[in-house]
């Protein structure tokens, strides 16, 4: 199937659609690393920032030999080694606008709450201007799937920030969203979960009461993922966002580093568990952009930083032929992300709004 896929790709270069892919995926992990840019996915460390006493805390020397290369291939292997091996080998990255492949936001405003709710309604609301919007009154694809007979009880979702009981409207959906500083396991945590919840109470949270360190996040989702065997989860990363508007681009460049390796973690167990192997998903990608044209609005976002509606994406799992860094000029949008995550289960997802057409469906510019 695969290789009959990847035939008709070659076929026909330049048809820009996929009908969906020849193979349906089982189960499906949804990661984001929230406002991580494009730039520096598909070219490694800025060599600009890094040098930047005002961005680089005194690291730059560590920097440098921890990130730095020559070129733009090789700073983004040191940087996100997980994507760019097996990803790079066996999936699909989006996004790299120095190619002419370009993914947006279709919201106008370029900032967490509408992007995160752009992905997962797979469409845009422009009343949905504010972080702190009420609970989201549009249908999900998580809740969708939630309602089918066979993955009823088998999503989840998982976010460092708080915002995610509201974004993907925990009280109506219907799955749980443990997010900020709420404890995981439910009222049986296991003795790990349990110390997690513990280690999260009491742990320094330098973001304030409404988010907490992604270390945590990550646990609590692996924890979930290897326990309860959910077919769809989501795990929302927050740190790259807020180092960033720190202006620490240290911190940035290491969260981001560190997010690759526990996706390569939860990849690989993946890989390694027979209820998962060679039947689950991955997509990856981000809410929103940030600046560049400008070098110190790297740390921004918002209808302010021009640049910043710029996003990526990355797919890995069943028929989805190895690609790589997708070349051709074409373009693809966030909203087409929620029916993406369902057709390649075998859904059609339809909600109380329009859904846009999945990603194997190029939108011309
Ligand atoms: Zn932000």
């Amino acid at each position: 199937m695969i290789r009959f896929f990847t035939l008709a790709f070659f076929i026909c270069p330049l048809c820009s659609t996929f009908a969906q892919p020849t193979e349906k995926a089982e189960k499906i992990v949804i990661i984001t690393l929230d406002g991580m840019r494009w730039q520096e996915i598909f070219s490694g460390m800025d060599e600009q920032l890094v040098n930047n006493p005002e961005y680089n805390q005194d690291a730059r020397q560590r920097l440098q030999e921890q990130y730095g290369a020559s070129t733009p291939g090789e700073r983004r292997v040191k940087l996100m080694p997980f994507l760019w091996s097996t990803i790079a080998n066996e999936g699909q990255i989006y996004g790299n606008r120095l190619l002419g492949n370009q993914v947006d936001n279709a919201n106008p405003y370029w900032f967490s709450y509408p992007g995160y709710s752009e992905i997962f309604t797979g469409n845009v609301d422009s009343a949905i201007n504010s972080n702190d919007y009420p609970p989201n009154p549009n249908g999900n694809v998580l809740a969708f799937l939630q309602k089918q007979p066979d993955l009823n009880g088998k999503v989840a979702a998982f976010g460092a920030w708080d915002a995610f009981d509201r974004i993907l409207n925990e009280k109506d959906s219907g799955f749980p969203v443990v997010c900020g500083s709420e404890p995981c396991g439910g009222t049986h945590p296991t003795p790990r979960e349990q110390m997690l919840n513990d280690l999260k109470r009491d742990a320094y949270a330098p973001f304030g009461a409404s988010e907490r360190l992604d270390v945590f996040t990550h646990y609590a989702a692996f924890e979930y993922l290897k326990d309860k065997h959910p077919n769809v989860l989501y795990i929302s990363y927050g740190e790259t966002d807020e180092w960033a508007h720190h202006g620490h681009y240290r911190d940035y460049l290491d969260a981001a580093h560190q997010t690759d390796q526990w996706i390569a973690d939860i990849w690989h167990w993946i890989q390694s568990d027979a209820d998962y192997q060679d039947k689950t998903a991955l997509l990856i990608t981000t809410d929103h952009g940030r600046g560049d044209l400008d070098k110190n609005q790297w740390t921004s976002h918002g209808q302010s930083v021009p640049d910043s509606h710029e996003i990526w994406f990355a797919i890995l799992g069943p028929g989805v032929p190895g690609l790589g860094e997708i070349r051709q000029p074409a373009q693809r949008y966030q909203k087409q992300f929620a029916q993406t995550i369902a057709e390649w289960l075998g859904y059609h997802f339809q909600s109380n709004h329009s859904v846009a057409p999945g990603i194997w469906t190029s939108i011309k510019p």
